[in-house]
């Protein structure tokens, strides 16, 4: 199938080109045709996929389609609103937008909190079609008078179970409330548990159904292995690690900002370049070391989960999970961000014994063992071996476990060479039993 089959219209079609893009992904070929005949959708699909170009191109094509039809001209009026629960996916979501409308004429706006307000009231004061937001800032203008809901015909709610994971369902509810009873309304989820089926039965109206990536697809795509390790080895595990794999750009998440910094300031004593970006860092900073990151600058980036969501690195090769997250969801999302776009990728695990609650988790989840990885100089068998204590207590081994070092420990412990390469006119009134996480980025 070509992209021409979908009945794009021409300006979109060029600017598709101009990305590279030769064939639609999967969800590009069963939600763009639906969406042009104003259906609603609920798509069960991950970032990876190629989802955002399937939002964003039916969208731009209706409203350059009712651009065309329109006579009268003014100040632009916002017809499309676009949650995501972070603010590097809005930017993200907002770069791809901008590039697919390059011969459209259509005029996005992203608006996130976490800097001064003044630079997005007065590029919504300048009028925008389309509106790309998080949550908390969007209701924060809305009080402000700086936007009015009620010419969105066209919703997108992105990410819908990090949004409820991020404690962001009351916020959700209220804007909903905003919105015009007559739109179209699309829902994406990596994954579709209860509460975000409930959520979307507040929004969709008599939706199709579209599922792409079961979650267990990025857990099978991407290689996987777990590396059993002190604490107080991790920082040596992963030097190794980065020395084994250089010139590969690797993403190194730590549980915490602290962490995060920690991290870089022992690579720093090896010489090994990184940078950190997380909840502490400004959003200019953020975005800088992000730019420099793609643009591989430097090749080891640390990052705490809500700081790395939506990050889209195209050939990042590696994810080394430094901490285990929390919430096992989180773990796929982590190792998302690399194999990305059919590309392989590989994602090494470090576990200790305080761990080990959170990797049967995990294991559960993708309904997979990790392979360990025991041919390793930090290899330690007592961590492995620990029991893995009570679920969700403290996520680090205070023992003092010496580690016991392998005495056959391979060169390469794991190989990347060779690899790379609401309802209209229904009010939402979903009471879901979402208490606000404690947000440790
Ligand atoms: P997304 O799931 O929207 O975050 O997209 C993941 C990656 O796939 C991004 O880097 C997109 O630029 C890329 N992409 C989206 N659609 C296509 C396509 N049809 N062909 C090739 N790459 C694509």
């Amino acid at each position: 199938m070509i992209f021409s089959d979908l009945e794009i219209i021409s300006p979109i079609l060029k600017a598709i080109k101009e990305q590279g893009y030769e064939a639609p992904t999967p969800i590009q070929a069963k939600a763009i045709p639906t969406l042009l005949e104003g259906n609603d959708l609920l798509g069960s699909a991950q970032t990876g996929t190629g989802k955002t170009a399937a939002f964003t191109i039916p969208l731009l094509q209706q409203l350059y389609i009712s651009k065309s039809k329109k006579k009268k001209k003014g100040r632009r009026v916002v017809k499309a609103l676009i949650i995501s629960p972070t603010r590097e996916l809005a930017l993200q979501i907002n770069e791809n937008i901008s590039n697919y409308s390059k011969y459209t004429g259509a005029k996005s706006v992203v608006i996130f909190g976490g800097i001064n307000q003044r630079k997005q009231t007065s590029a919504l004061q300048n009028g925008a079609d389309i509106l790309v937001a998080t949550p908390g800032r969007l209701l924060d203008l809305i009080g402000q008078g700086y936007i009015r809901l009620n010419h969105i015909n066209y919703f997108v709610l992105d990410e819908a179970d990090q949004m409820l994971d991020m404690g962001f369902i009351h916020d959700i509810n209220k804007i909903i409330a905003k919105l015009p009873e007559k739109r179209q309304s699309l829902f994406f989820s990596a994954t579709m548990p209860e509460t975000v089926i409930e959520l979307s039965n507040q929004i969709l109206n008599n939706p199709k159904r579209i599922r792409i990536a079961p979650k267990q697809t990025t857990a099978e795509r991407v290689a996987q292995s777990l590396y059993y390790v002190s604490k107080a080895e991790k920082a040596s595990l992963l030097k190794h690690l980065i020395d084994e794999n250089i010139g590969v750009s690797i993403l190194v998440f730590s549980r915490t900002k602290h962490g995060a910094d920690k991290i870089v300031k022992s690579l720093d004593k090896s010489n090994i370049k990184s940078e950190a970006i997380h909840g502490n860092k400004s959003q200019n900073a953020r975005q800088k070391t992000l730019q420099r990151f793609k643009k591989s600058k430097f090749s080891v980036l640390v990052a705490t989960d809500i700081a790395a969501r939506g990050i889209d690195v195209t050939k990042l090769s590696l994810v080394i999970n430094y901490d285990l997250p929390n919430v096992a969801e989180t773990y796929v999302h982590r190792i998302g961000r690399t194999g990305r776009a059919q590309e392989s990728g590989e994602a090494i695990t470090f576990c200790s014994s305080g761990e080990k609650g959170y990797l049967d988790d995990i294991q559960k989840l993708i309904n997979q063992k990790i392979p360990v990885i025991s041919d390793h100089p930090f290899h330690n068998q007592k961590e492995a071996d620990a029991p893995k204590g009570k679920k969700h207590k403290k996520p680090e081994n205070r023992s003092k476990n010496k580690s016991s070092k392998s005495k056959n420990a391979r060169k390469k412990p794991s190989t990347l060479k060779g690899k790379f390469k609401k309802k209209p006119g229904k009010k939402s009134n979903f009471k879901g039993s979402f208490k606000r996480k404690k947000r440790n980025e």
